[in-house]
């Protein structure tokens, strides 16, 4: 799976990609991290990607043409196989990408907040196409041409989208087969089910004075199943009333 990163700040995308599970993704040919200086694509001569917006207020404007040229550039090469790697399903059989049009993101605080059912959506793609805006934002008309999707991480206002668009693409990768390795698995965690992961322990088995669960000792599977579920069920109930009340309704949904 092959990430492209329209950005100012290639250097910041890089350093967060170049280490641990990501690093080694891409060290073993499973995913790439391409980010794309976009004033490397400006016509202006002394390098300027920005300007006031019209109409007044303060802050500057990334304008439409750097990041335009950038995006047909990044299109280009994936279309022609350059900087990817290639993946498991998706995608057609002459390789070009579904429908023709790349998912291209556009990091905003105006769109709806970024989730592990997005997360799973987006992992199925072979080539995702990230923008990051900066200083007040994106000429709006360049959003318009080539936009396909808006995420937010949160509600709150970064000077930035780049650490969005890695927080995107982190919760993204560790979905493509084989990322993870045997360490970690992505099966029985938070969200998968709607409920929030049960509490985990390990060695040693008494640490200041407090003790694993006696259950998780036993070498029970079955009650260490049921534990855990039981577990769940508390946690995301204390933590994420939200979840819970959905969950719940899901299962006497079911039940019906
Ligand atoms: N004036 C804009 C905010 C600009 S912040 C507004 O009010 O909507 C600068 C850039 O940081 C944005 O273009 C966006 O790419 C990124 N950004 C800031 N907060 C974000 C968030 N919560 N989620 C995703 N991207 C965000």
């Amino acid at each position: 799976m092959n990430f492209h990163i329209m950005t100012l700040f290639p250097e910041l995308i890089e350093n967060a990609a170049s280490t641990s599970i990501l690093g080694r993704a891409i060290q073993a040919g499973l995913i790439t991290v391409n980010a794309v200086d976009i004033r490397a694509y400006t016509d202006n001569k002394h390098g300027r990607v920005d300007d006031y917006t019209y109409g007044g207020g303060a802050g500057m404007l990334m304008q439409a043409q750097p990041i335009y040229d950038c995006h047909q550039a990044i299109v280009k090469d994936i279309l022609s196989g350059k900087n990817t790697v290639d993946s498991d399903a998706s995608g057609s059989e002459d390789g070009s990408p579904r429908g023709g049009r790349i998912r291209t993101i556009y990091m905003t605080p105006q769109a709806p907040v970024f989730s592990q059912e997005k997360a799973v959506e987006l992992a199925a793609e072979d080539d995702l196409i990230f923008l990051c805006g900066h200083y007040e934002g994106v000429d709006e008309r360049v959003l318009e041409e080539i936009v396909t999707d808006n995420i937010s991480i949160g509600d709150y206002v970064l000077t930035g989208g780049e650490l969005p668009a890695l927080v995107c693409i982190d919760a993204i990768a560790r979905l493509v087969p084989g990322v993870l390795g045997n360490e970690v698995s992505s099966e029985t965690e938070s969200f998968d089910d709607g409920l929030l992961e049960y509490p985990q322990y390990s060695r040693p088995e008494e640490w200041r004075g407090k003790k694993v669960p006696e259950i998780l000792l036993s070498g029970h599977h079955a009650n260490v199943e049921k534990w855990r579920h039981e577990q769940s069920l508390i946690r995301t109930k204390e933590r994420r009333p939200d979840l819970y009340e959905a969950y719940m309704n899901k299962v006497n949904e079911q039940a019906k």
